[in-house]
């Protein structure tokens, strides 16, 4: 019998088992893949530096692969561009994730390798065991007082559970992006303004509903992390335009390659049920504008297992006493991601014309970029300058499509931050305002969300 059973070891699980077994817990970490491939993940490897700060984490430089000054947001036509400053840095996910797993590991994680999660047992409305199995090997029952989900994109625990349980949410098709990324060593290297940037291309054609990447890896600009994400249910295939677009421009030697999906829209309605919890792209953690998940995986899985480690010195976690961790995601990351998939919905219909007015025309500079970034809301400051480059500029109908963007993010912000339930009792009529207002608002701007996903 474990403390807690945790599915998924990436960052959301090494971290959350690392916080249990630090606070003297004992749990079991189930992954698929083989040890040695631990944090092998299929990403962008950028992250901003603060989420570090934010939960107290110090790594070490031999998982840094390259530093950022900040991020470039360059136009379709990439003659114009926006620098948005902030320090991160280009992760080497296999170095973070065996660092983060070999802390695991000396705390007394137990970790069960190349096991998969094959079913869930639910009795008297609580998860009793889990099954996993060893590719070729028999199913083992692992029991817990908690079960956490933090198997990624397509989770393979909370879809396993009753579907009256909101923690079991399906999400719609268009919630995600699907993307491919290589890693290359460049036969040249990229250009010297670009190489302390992670540059972001906007360009409908290329990355329909997502944008195309270059993040170098190293300080000499001659290893580049390549990639794009188009939205789900659109039937573009990332990796062909990829092939398309991108391949003969950077040309060299692919060190790695692959493809992914990435929730890019609000948290799940709620973290925690019955014993059972959820962190990072599993909970949908991620940020719905730009796609990063690493630092919000990482800030939810603290708020998760410590708020846990303090219900389990008490007695046994359940729905009503695990309810905080949704007010301190909230409070932390969820409002404002909340509120930024009201605008990833508006920015998933705009064209090249538009971003190239947009960008050109400055309508938003690094700053303003930033503060919507940091806050998830458009501020009174940014929507006054960007309303008077409108009016200048002659573009109505843009200042309409404005306002009702602003209008629903704020709604959105208030719904989550103001009227999220203060208990479990109120969140099935809320999760339904949710929807509602989504709704309104996707049929307001023309937005078809496509079908809630089949798994
Ligand atoms: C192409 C791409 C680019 C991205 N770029 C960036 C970026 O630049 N910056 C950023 O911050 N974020 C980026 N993200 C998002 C980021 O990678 C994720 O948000 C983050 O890694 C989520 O971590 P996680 O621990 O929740 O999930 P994951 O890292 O996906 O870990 C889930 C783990 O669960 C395991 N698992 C799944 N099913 C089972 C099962 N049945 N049994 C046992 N184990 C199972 C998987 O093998 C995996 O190891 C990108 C994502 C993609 C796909």
């Amino acid at each position: 019998m474990y403390d807690v059973v945790v599915v998924g070891a990436g960052v959301g699980g090494l971290y959350s088992s690392l916080v249990l077994a630090y606070k003297g817990f004992k749990v079991a970490l189930v992954e698929s893949k083989p040890r040695g491939k631990i944090g092998d993940k299929t990403c962008g490897d950028a992250i901003g530096v603060h989420h570090f700060e934010h939960i107290g984490l110090q790594i070490p430089d031999s998982v840094v692969d390259h530093r950022y000054r900040g991020v470039k947001i360059k136009s379709p036509s990439e003659e114009h561009e926006i620098i948005v400053p902030g320090e991160g840095i280009s992760v080497n996910r296999v170095g973070f994730g065996q660092w983060l797993l070999k802390n695991a590991l000396d705390r007394g994680v137990e970790l069960y390798d190349e096991h998969f999660l094959v079913g869930v047992e639910v009795r008297e409305g609580r998860v009793s065991s889990v099954k996993v199995k060893k590719t070729g090997g028999r199913v083992v029952d692992l029991r817990a007082r908690f079960y956490i989900d933090a198997s990624g994109a397509r989770p393979a625990l909370r879809t396993r559970l009753p579907e009256d349980w909101p923690i079991s949410e399906r999400p719609y098709e268009t919630d995600f992006n699907l993307a491919y990324r290589e890693v290359v060593e460049l036969e040249s290297g990229v250009s010297e303004a670009d190489i302390h940037y992670a540059v972001i291309y906007l360009n409908a054609r290329v990355a329909p509903g997502g944008y195309w990447w270059m993040f170098p890896k190293n300080r000499e600009g001659t290893v580049v992390n390549v990639g794009l994400g188009v939205i789900g249910g659109s039937g573009f295939n990332p990796r062909h335009n990829y092939d398309r677009y991108l391949r003969d421009r950077f040309k060299g030697r692919v060190v790695h390659a692959g493809g992914g999906i990435v929730p890019t829209r609000r948290p799940l309605p709620t973290m925690v049920w019955s014993n059972v919890g959820s962190v990072g792209d599993a909970a949908y953690t991620v940020n719905p504008v730009h796609g990063g998940g690493i630092g919000s995986t990482m800030e939810a899985a603290n708020i998760l297992a410590t708020h846990l480690a303090n219900v389990l010195e008490q007695g046994e976690p359940d729905t009503g006493n695990m309810w905080e961790v949704n007010l301190k995601y909230l409070e932390a990351y969820g409002v404002k991601q909340a509120s930024l998939d009201v605008l990833r919905m508006y920015l998933q219909r705009l064209s090249n014309d538009d971003f190239d007015w947009i960008i050109r025309n400055r309508l938003v500079d690094g700053s303003a970029v930033y503060d919507i970034g940091v806050k998830g809301s458009l501020g009174d400051r940014v929507v006054s300058s960007i309303s008077t480059v409108i009016k200048l500029l002659g573009r109505p109908s843009l200042l309409g499509e404005l306002r009702i963007v602003r209008n629903y993010m704020n709604k959105v912000t208030t719904l989550y931050r103001d009227e999220y339930p203060r208990s479990p009792e109120g969140i099935r009529s809320w999760a339904s305002r949710v929807e509602e207002l989504f709704d309104e608002y996707a049929r307001l701007i023309g937005f078809n969300r496509g079908p809630r996903v089949k798994w």
